[in-house]
């Protein structure tokens, strides 16, 4: 695992630097409008990611909203329903909205008070549309069907944080088909992914992890996750050198999404799943403060490796 390089891990340009050159605020925590001159960066991002994509993968790109029977069924109201964010809208008849409706206009109460959930969820991750697409697919092949995709992902986890958003951009490469394929599959992304941060300039480590499961008992499952090397993630100073931000995480699921799905092997077993995903704005920010505000100023390698 590589370490932090002593010096070189002190982010250049601090979250007020950031905020100020590059997004304007909403009033709300983690959700911020974003400059130009940050969009440039994650689009050069994203061809750079493009330029490591597995040979062979099926591209999808999936909207920020996903099917709630989706999520439901992919198990994560058992693990994260703190962070799941819920579409919800004013339904019923004419008289019924226009009841809400005035009752905000006259500033006699909440509009909101009459909405009703939808079929409809903010999608949390990335990964989640690819299970049911690689089950129509059928059997998996020796080497295991890839997939790249991307979305705009929403999490309930308010902060003041410039490293953690509401409202932020994943892309993910997944692989689907035997233990043996799956893993090492994750074990090459991780393999690599020194190289890429270093591409890219950026001090790293990569560590286990686990994700942040809700309760009492979803900290025993992370302790689980932990012991298990279910997790790693790529770590980069964003705040600070003494925590740094995950950045890229690098996930193994074991059997569950092919049993989820009934998704199978050719011996007939339950396919197992990985998904390597970039933290799209994470990696943004992560430039922006290792580099500078200035885009133009970045050394020159990472301009030339990100296309700039
Ligand atoms: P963290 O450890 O920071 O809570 P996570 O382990 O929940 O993140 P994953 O579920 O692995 O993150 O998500 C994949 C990637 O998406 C992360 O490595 C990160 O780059 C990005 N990401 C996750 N949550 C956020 C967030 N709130 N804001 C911005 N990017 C995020
Ligand atoms: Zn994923
Ligand atoms: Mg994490």
């Amino acid at each position: 695992m590589t370490v932090l390089p002593p010096g070189a891990a002190t982010p250049l340009a601090s979250a007020e630097q950031i905020l100020e050159r590059l997004f304007k605020p909403t009033g709300v925590p983690g959700v911020h409008i974003r400059s130009g001159a940050y969009e440039d960066i994650v689009e050069a991002l994203g061809r750079f990611i493009t330029r490591l994509r597995p040979e062979g993968a099926e591209v999808y790109r999936a909207p920020p909203v996903v099917s709630r029977a989706l999520i439901e069924k992919a198990g994560y109201l058992k693990s994260f329903p703190h962070l799941l964010g819920c579409v919800c809208a004013l339904s019923g008849g004419e008289a019924q909205i226009e009841a809400a409706v005035d009752r905000f206009a006259s500033g006699a109460g909440r509009w909101t008070d009459d909405v009703e959930a939808t079929d409809l969820l903010l999608a949390p991750a990335a990964c989640y549309p690819i299970y049911p697409i690689a089950a129509e697919l059928g059997t998996t092949p020796p080497q295991g069907f890839v997939f790249d995709i991307a979305g705009d992902c929403f999490r309930r986890e308010p902060s003041q944080d410039i490293d953690r958003l509401q409202s932020f951009r994943m892309r993910e490469f997944v692989a689907v088909g035997g233990p043996e394929a799956i893993q090492a599959f994750r074990e090459s992304w991780i393999a690599r992914a020194p190289d890429i941060a270093g591409a890219l300039g950026l001090p790293h480590r990569i560590e286990a992890a686990s994700d942040p499961f809700f309760g009492r008992i979803g900290q025993m499952i992370g302790r689980f996750q932990v012991a298990q090397s279910l997790k790693f993630e790529l770590l980069i100073p964003v705040r600070s050198a003494q925590s740094p931000t995950a950045c890229m995480s690098f996930n193994y699921h074991r059997d569950q999404f092919g049993l989820t799905w009934d998704i199978r092997t050719s011996d007939g077993e339950a396919a197992h799943t990985a998904c390597v995903a970039f933290g799209l704005d994470r990696l943004a920010v992560a430039l922006f403060a290792t580099h500078g505000v200035e885009a133009r100023q970045w050394p020159e390698a990472v301009r030339r490796a990100l296309g700039l």
